[in-house]
């Protein structure tokens, strides 16, 4: 009677086992060495020759009978789950972590190094009007950047803004100086070849205040350039022609293989063109209300591919939108 008790607990148990651990418990509670099994086998020495025959000959088949059941449910939980049985000799996966795209890690770094001097972002829409894309920016109307082979024209007469300039004009409208803006983001042109992508991102920069001149305009470039470059570049500017900024300027780093030398990474010509700035045009100010006899303001804009080329020696600016993962997890 004592063994049919104790077959029918063990089997029960066996088949509800939830883990090996749980298995190993009840192999030990029925067939270890202190195990009601095992108790019983040694016991029989004590019993009359008859029932020690019978008994010993039952209990030995069930001690075989549970030993099967438990060894045939541990292997069942060995194929189902490899996490019951953790080695932790075995070297582990490796997992591809994904990180920020170039483009987007220069941009960030620029906006950075322009919140230290007290900019501030601001944004602005894609979809632009031609009056703050071109007019209040005081593109002439024959401009060749209002073509419509140059810039992308909507039915509406809207377009995709062709750089971040508008949001100066935006912004202007909204808030009176003192102005300190950075404007980020992405700009539409039609033109595609291996410096240039229909779409690019801009950084723009700011300043609008009753005393803000030409050398304020150097002093925060070169403090741009050389936390971006480091800090033994220096800059030119070159005189040049924008329509919303007079005096404009182009703005070159000196090489930043050679450091000025010549090379040809530079042609030859020791600097790279970088960026174009200038002080504000005066009727820009006053088509965004603001009294150019009162304020002076200064520009800057930056293509941020054009910055990642030169700082990751990318000759092909397509590379970037490629999605080609051998290029872009070099960054
Ligand atoms: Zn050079």
């Amino acid at each position: 009677m004592e063994l049919e008790s104790l077959e029918k607990k063990a089997k029960e148990k066996i088949k509800k086992a939830s883990s090996r651990e749980e298995l190993f418990r009840i192999e030990a509670a029925y067939l270890g060495r202190k195990g009601e099994l095992t108790k019983i086998l040694r016991t029989l020495s004590d019993l009359p020759q008859k029932k020690r025959k019978d008994l010993g000959k039952r209990g030995n088949i069930l001690k075989n009978e549970l030993q099967e059941l438990i060894n045939k449910k541990n292997e069942l939980f060995l194929n189902d789950s490899q996490d019951e049985y953790f080695d932790i000799s075995v070297p582990g996966k490796n997992f591809q972590v994904g990180h920020l795209h170039p483009v987007t890690q220069i941009l960030e770094q620029l906006i950075d190094i322009g919140e230290n001097l007290g900019f501030v972002v601001a944004e602005g829409p894609e979809i632009e009007t031609t009056w703050y894309n071109f007019d209040a920016l005081n593109t002439p109307e024959n401009h060749p950047s209002r073509d419509e082979t140059d810039t992308f024209y909507f039915n509406s007469g809207e377009i995709l803004r062709c750089h971040t300039s508008p949001v100066q004009v935006r912004y202007m409208e909204e808030n009176k100086p003192p102005i300190r803006i950075l404007a980020p983001g992405r700009v539409y042109r039609r033109d595609s070849d291996a410096t240039h992508t229909p779409m690019f991102h801009q950084l723009e920069g700011l300043v609008v205040d009753n005393r803000v001149t030409m050398s304020d305009l150097k002093g925060t470039l070169e403090y741009f350039v050389r936390a971006i470059f480091g800090q033994d570049r220096d800059i030119r500017l070159r005189p040049h022609h924008f329509p919303f900024t007079e005096p404009s300027a182009e703005v070159d780093v000196s090489c930043l293989l050679c450091g000025g030398k010549g090379c040809g990474s530079c042609k030859g010509e020791g600097w790279l063109e970088i960026l174009g700035a200038g002080m504000v045009h005066p009727n820009v100010l006053s088509n965004a209300g603001i009294d150019p006899s009162k304020y002076q303001g200064f520009a800057f804009g930056m293509g941020i591919e054009r910055i990642a080329m030169l700082l990751y020696g990318v000759n092909d600016l397509r590379a970037f939108y490629d999605n080609d993962l051998r290029f872009t997890e070099q960054f």
